[in-house]
């Protein structure tokens, strides 16, 4: 195995991926419910036991709801930033161990290295990140309201990205949110519409660019078809023919990714 990534769940209601080299696994958020993400990893070639350590990008419910849970019956160390940790429900907040990270910093879990480094989300101090392992780098970015300029540098030359697509601006501006949360989501602390998506990933394609994967689709303000769209229009060219494409959902594992 290389470096292996499997979406378990990705939206609103729920995020976690799991992450994979030859002897560590991940999960990177666990927002469903742990008796959940116990079942889901039934879909993928890991289950609970094998897993290594908890990765938190930030406290939003829809990314740790499971967190406490899975750490204290699998006995797995959470790894976070502080401001993350401080933005846990005290009921959630029981761990088995908790390393703290700053955003900024590098640090490794068993053969994972990991680049944490900071998003602009309204959240205490939210995180993305580039893992590495045998020389593959995978880049996992969801929960931004804009691409900066640290993003965009960050997420070079990654052989596989997990990017939000948050939502279709049309059907956010049309649709049924009442307008503080449109704001919301449109400001530059909020989500990434399909627009901003394929704007920044034209700018980090390179030749060794093997996999995409879109992340965080609403179910209200997106589908995963105008994802589609838009993926097939911009990647028409023959320099996107390598490139394997994925689309997290909220209901159902998806495909897993090997890089190699
Ligand atoms: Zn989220
Ligand atoms: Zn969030």
């Amino acid at each position: 195995m290389g470096l292996y990534f499997q979406i378990l769940a990705s939206g609103s209601k729920g995020n976690a991926i799991l992450v994979c080299s030859e002897k560590t696994r991940l999960l990177v958020d666990a927002g469903l419910s742990g008796k959940e993400i116990v079942t889901r990893l039934g879909k993928t070639p890991v289950n609970g036991r094998q897993l290594n350590a908890l990765l938190v990008s930030h406290e939003h419910q829809d990314h740790i709801r499971g967190v406490g849970v899975l750490s204290r019956r699998f006995d797995l160390p959470v790894y976070a930033t502080p401001g993350t940790l401080e933005g846990f429900p005290p009921t959630e907040a029981r761990m088995a161990q908790v390393h703290l990270f700053q955003a900024g910093s590098s640090f490794s879990i068993g053969d994972l290295h990991i680049q944490a480094f900071s998003i602009s989300h309204d959240a205490r101090d939210p995180v993305a990140f580039v893992i590495q392992n045998g020389g593959k780098r995978l880049g996992v970015c969801t929960d931004l309201g804009v691409a900066t300029h640290l993003v965009r540098t960050r997420l070079q030359n990654c052989h596989g990205l997990i990017i939000e697509a948050n939502h279709d601006t049309e059907l956010l501006l049309n649709g049924p949110y009442p307008p503080h949360l449109k704001q919301r989501i449109r400001s530059r602390h909020g989500h990434l519409s399909n627009n901003d998506t394929c704007e920044l990933l034209q700018t980090l394609f390179h030749e060794d660019l093997k996999a995409v994967a879109f992340a965080h689709l609403s179910e209200i303000n997106n589908h995963p078809n105008l994802v589609k769209s838009m993926y097939r229009q911009f990647a028409a060219s023959p320099l996107w023919e390598q490139v394997r494409f994925r689309i997290g959902m909220q209901h159902e594992v998806s495909e897993g990714v090997e890089l190699t």
